[in-house]
C-alpha cells in the first residue's frame, strides 16, 4: 500500500491498530501500563476500558489529544499552542493509523 493513508471506517479500528503498532502486538496492548498517561488507553482493546485514569472523552477527542501529545503537548491537555495544532494538521506520516482522523485545520494548512 506504500505511503497511502490506511482506510479506517471505524475510529475503534484506527485506535486499535495504532496500539498494535505501538506495543508490537496484542499481548502488549492488553498489558499496556499507560492508563494514566496515554490518551488512547481507554480504547486500546477496541472496546472501552473504564479503568482508564484520564478523564473520559469520546474516541474522536482521544485521537485529537493523542495527536497533540505526539506533536509535543501533555496527555489530555486542554491548552495547546497553535504551533502544535499546525504540526498535527501537517503531520507527514499517512501510514499512521490515526492520520485520516487527526484534527485538520484548513486555515492553518493554508497559512503554511
Ligand atoms: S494505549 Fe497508548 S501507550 Fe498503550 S499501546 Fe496504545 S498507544 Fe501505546
Ligand atoms: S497522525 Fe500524525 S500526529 Fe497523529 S499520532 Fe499519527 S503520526 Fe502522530
Amino acid at each position: 500500500m506504500g505511503d497511502s493513508p490506511r482506510p479506517y471506517p471505524l475510529l475503534s479500528d484506527a485506535i486499535r491498530d495504532r496500539c498494535l503498532d505501538c506495543s508490537q502486538g496484542a499481548p502488549g496492548v492488553r498489558t499496556c501500563p499507560h492508563a494514566r498517561d496515554c490518551d488512547l488507553w481507554r480504547y486500546r482493546m477496541g472496546k472501552e476500558d473504564d479503568s482508564a485514569q484520564l478523564p473520559r472523552v469520546p474516541r474522536s477527542k482521544a485521537i485529537r489529544d493523542y495527536c497533540r501529545w505526539c506533536m509535543g503537548a501533555e496527555p489530555a491537555s486542554q491548552k495547546v499552542t497553535g504551533e502544535i495544532k499546525r504540526l498535527v494538521s501537517e503531520c507527514p506520516d499517512p501510514t499512521c493509523p490515526l492520520w485520516r482522523n487527526r484534527p485538520v485545520n484548513p486555515i492553518l494548512l493554508s497559512q503554511s
